[in-house]
């Protein structure tokens, strides 16, 4: 075929001098990772990463290291004796969640020879565009260095900032939409909120109405915004994917483990304020930074929190009583779950859920407290409105 020809002519041209310069992902052959078209990796990559960050946690958690357990967020047993959904359905929610986004992407996407027009380019010519358009701020010698940055590295990294500022906002926005609506939090967004204890795979556990919009349509929209390439897309949906991974992964590394915390402060340890029960009404931000969080008076950072829960406990002398209790119901939990058939499961279901109410009680304590430091009353909403956003009121 004479396209091809055409292809294979510009490929070679164009390998020389983007040796060195151009990042990785430009790499000047028709497929980033043949045999997959660069339209499918954009579309599966994610997914893969997804499932493999997800394998990469519940190892840790499987292994139970101590080096690694100091920095886990939440005790092992928390994530059966708390939450409200079992593993076996988030990870069957989540592939269909991610059958459905694979399948819409198919149709929205352009077809492959638009990825293939962006990678054969005339990139040279565009280097030598920017190197006259910078030459009067700088030397003769520099200016072609600089324009090549420019069009490789500096461009493309403020590409990605914006991307991620796009992402940010429609997160939020939407995110605390479906906070704000009781409507469209019990309908869609309390399903996500079945995770009291978040975990890795569970990150994409959405309603899929909810998955779509908010996740699919938020990366489509960035990628849009920020005019990337098919190839940029790749990098900004499987980076994205994994951020969203981490932040659900239960564990709070410090940046010499997780160098990410030095450039997003918008973390696990952020986010798992937001999928406690008191801290529902803050820490919309996500995934990458917190900014719209500080300018809408939500941020709630997780020291804090941890102070004000511990005093709010403490205050109601419940602290210890409810340790012994949640430890005796984690034992009976389990043994429960091991040998016995339903009556004894369905008493333990009733323990379980007193002890969730009562946990809720002091929850709701905890944002009287908040409420009384901040003096806000926009933020705050009372303990029957908490229930009933959660879903708990009609059980
Ligand atoms: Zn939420
Ligand atoms: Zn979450």
């Amino acid at each position: 075929m004479g396209m091809n020809a055409t292809l294979a002519a510009a490929a070679t041209r164009a390998a020389a001098p983007l040796a060195g310069t151009a990042p990785w992902y430009h790499a000047p052959r028709a497929e980033l990772l043949a045999p997959l078209s660069d339209k499918h990796a954009a579309l599966l990559l994610p997914i893969a990463v997804y499932w493999l960050a997800s394998l990469g946690f519940f190892v840790l958690d499987a292994l139970a290291l101590p080096f690694f357990e100091r920095f886990r967020l939440h005790e092992p047993a928390e994530v059966t004796a708390r939450n409200r959904v079992s593993p076996a359905r988030v990870a069957a929610m989540v592939a269909v969640q991610q059958v459905l986004q694979t399948a819409v992407g198919m149709l929205a996407l352009e077809g492959d020879d638009v990825g293939r027009a962006q990678v054969f380019a005339d990139h040279d010519g565009a280097v030598a565009r920017m190197a006259l358009r910078v030459a009067p701020y700088a030397s003769a010698a520099a200016a072609p260095r600089l324009a090549a940055w420019l069009y490789w590295w500096g461009i493309p990294a403020l590409q990605f900032a914006w991307a991620f500022f796009v992402m940010d906002a429609w997160q939020y926005g939407l995110h605390r939409l479906f906070h704000e609506s009781r409507f469209l939090y019990r309908h869609f967004h309390s399903h996500h909120h079945r995770l009291y204890v978040p975990y890795a795979f569970g990150a994409l556990y959405n309603h899929p109405v909810e998955g779509l919009l908010l996740d699919s349509a938020g990366g489509a929209l960035a990628h849009l915004c920020a005019r990337m390439t098919v190839r940029q897309g790749i990098l900004l949906f499987t980076f994205s994917t994994y951020k969203t991974v981490c932040d659900h992964g239960g564990y709070a590394f410090p940046v010499w483990l997780d160098p990410l915390h030095l450039f997003f402060p918008n973390n696990a340890e952020y986010h798992d304020v937001h999928h406690q029960m008191q801290g529902l009404r803050y820490n919309f931000s996500q995934p990458f930074f917190v900014h719209f969080d500080v300018l809408f008076g939500t941020r709630m950072g997780a020291e804090r929190f941890a102070k004000l829960k511990q005093a709010s406990l403490e205050k109601r002398g419940t602290y210890g009583k409810q340790a012994d209790a949640s430890a005796g119901e984690k034992q009976a939990a389990s043994s429960a779950t091991a040998t016995e058939p339903s009556p004894t499961r369905a008493a333990d279901d009733l323990r379980r859920r007193k002890a969730f109410v009562g946990a809720a009680q002091d929850e709701a304590s905890v944002e009287t407290l908040l409420a009384g430091e901040r003096g806000d009353p926009t933020v705050t909403t009372d303990a029957q409105s908490y229930r009933a956003k959660a879903g708990t009121a009609a059980a």
